[in-house]
């Protein structure tokens, strides 16, 4: 697969190995969605519209974990927004069983720094 450009948090903290914990790099959310997240964004390639960085942490968060209310509201259609409430209690059930909180990394791309005029990018390529 061709190397592809992500566009990352000049903060965000490196890539852990393999295996090692995850520490809210980012990188595997930026480049594709999980399952739970190509619902919530609606496509299968590129950033997960579920990610959510926190400023504060410089790191990144999975905001079907964190700010679920707010992910749903984002994510359901105009006039549907009624239903995060009732969806809240499935969204905390799906997130909790797809995403690896607190265990280790596994994410296998490869990241390489971006140019020096786009210092905010990594590369990855899988
Ligand atoms: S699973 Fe790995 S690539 Fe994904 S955020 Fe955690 S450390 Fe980064
Ligand atoms: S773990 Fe959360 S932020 Fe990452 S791709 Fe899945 S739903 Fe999106």
């Amino acid at each position: 697969m061709l190397p592809r450009i992500i566009h990352i948090q000049p903060l965000a903290p490196s890539k852990p190995d393999f295996g090692q914990p995850c520490n809210g790099c980012g990188v595997c959310c930026l480049h594709e969605p999980c399952p739970l997240g190509m619902l919530l964004s609606g496509k299968r390639r590129g950033a997960c519209a579920a990610l959510r960085w926190e400023a504060s942490l410089a790191q990144y968060r999975c905001g079907a974990m964190a700010q679920p209310r707010d992910v749903l509201r984002t994510a359901l259609p105009k006039g549907l927004g009624w239903l995060a409430l009732l969806l809240l209690p499935v969204l905390r059930r799906l997130a909790g069983r797809w995403i690896a909180a607190g265990q280790g990394c596994d994410c296998s791309l490869e990241v390489s720094p971006g140019q020096p005029d786009t210092r905010s990018d990594r590369q990855s390529e899988p």
